[in-house]
């Protein structure tokens, strides 16, 4: 048994000063105040001293890191990026595909399905890795209008036939599909999709309020990169994002890395979505942890100057990663760390359907981070492995 003490913890939904976290095999076993309580004899003790304890972060759209994009799939792409995600506080996320032939999406996907696969069976030791938990399918279900960098040429019509080949390549670990649902055929799929537990996100959309609402009639329920690659808000025609920020019941996410968005617009969108509906995604490329240059997004070649990633002048995702989105949103609105950790934990785990995951309780895997009261990450733990 290891015993795990710091100056707080955050369950994210409790705060617990003088925490007592007891692991065993990897697995939470007592969370509670270090004040009314011994710590039992034969544990070993870390104490991580002023530091807080919260749960691993988790990023449900990640396309690339470290040199490396997640549409190739091979294992050592995946593990380079695995293991720059665990030095950033990520210990599971949702590897993402962009538009593409869809040869290339069919492939990407089973070989996503395989990693999934071989990761679930993973047992922790040296250097630490994310796990993947489930695929982000970006694309090809996409707005023309909206497209953003998904080629043009790959866009197509949502189609039953053609979930059902994606499904079938991924073996069922879609977890999240953004998907424009103004597109002729959207409410079936939306619908097909939301009945096999993927959850529908709403995004890369033309859509007016009326579509909007459709869609989430028919069973969405997020919305992908609030704000970006969406209709603009006007007060005549709210149009996508009119509905995205007024219906309490939808989840969302934002890119908080300044340049996405204005950090005004993070504030507006916190406000909006609230403690329990707020997402911090990254949207993460290859570029991310890398020098300026030449890098690729699935078949795209993109550049990327002082950190931003363009593609024929539009932005391709970007170079943020979770542990600086959350000191970002902690700048940006003024805030304590405390107030970030939900959109980094739970809520996305909420979103892609990660049971005990984003969360602190009894039994659940060890997945934890320990932060500086700055917001540095000074420990990423991932099933107890890290101590
Ligand atoms: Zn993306």
């Amino acid at each position: 048994m290891i015993a795990l003490t710091a100056a707080r913890l955050f369950t994210p939904l409790e705060r617990i000063e003088q925490p007592l976290l007891l692991l065993e095999e990897g697995v939470i076993r007592e969370v509670s105040s270090h004040a009314g309580r011994e710590i039992p004899k034969d544990c070993r003790v870390v104490d991580f001293r002023d530091g807080i304890i919260a749960p691993g972060l988790i990023d449900i759209h990640i396309h690339g890191a470290a040199g490396r994009d997640v549409m190739k799939g091979d294992s050592e792409s995946l593990a380079t990026i695995e293991r720059f995600l665990a030095k950033h506080a990520v210990t599971s996320y949702l590897p993402t595909t962009i538009t593409a032939p869809v040869d290339s999406t069919l492939a990407a996907l089973e070989s996503l399905a395989n990693a999934i696969e071989a990761a679930a069976k993973r047992q922790e030791g040296g250097e630490l890795r994310a796990r993947p938990r489930g695929i982000h399918i970006e694309g090809p279900f996409l707005s023309h209008t909206r497209r953003g960098v998904h080629p043009t040429e790959n866009l197509l019509p949502p189609t039953l036939k053609m979930f059902e080949r994606f499904w079938e390549a991924a073996r069922g670990h879609i977890r999240v599909m953004t998907i424009a649902p103004e597109l002729p055929g959207a409410p079936e799929v939306i619908a097909d999709a939301a009945r096999r537990g993927v959850c529908v996100s709403l995004g890369h959309s033309d859509a007016d309020l009326k579509a909007a609402r459709a869609g989430i009639a028919a069973g969405a329920r997020h919305a992908t990169h609030t704000f970006n690659a969406m209709r603009p808000l006007r007060h005549r025609d709210p149009g996508i994002l009119g509905a995205v920020l007024t219906d309490s019941n939808l989840s969302a996410d934002i890119i908080a890395d300044g340049l996405h968005v204005d950090p005004a617009i993070v504030q507006l969108f916190l406000q909006a979505k609230g403690q329990d509906r707020a997402v911090f995604i990254t949207d993460s490329t290859a570029a991310t942890g890398m020098p300026d240059g030449i890098y690729k997004i699935g078949t795209l070649e993109m550049e990327v100057k002082r950190g931003v990633c363009l593609a024929r002048g539009t932005l391709a995702g970007s170079t943020l990663t979770l542990d600086q989105a959350i000191r970002n949103v902690m700048q940006f609105v003024r805030c304590g760390l405390e107030q970030t950790l939900r959109p980094a934990t739970l809520n996305p785990a909420r979103v892609a359907g990660l049971a005990g995951k984003g969360i602190l309780e009894v039994g659940v895997e060890a997945d934890l981070v320990v932060w500086s009261p700055e917001g540095e990450v000074r420990n990423t733990i991932i099933r107890g492995a890290g101590l």
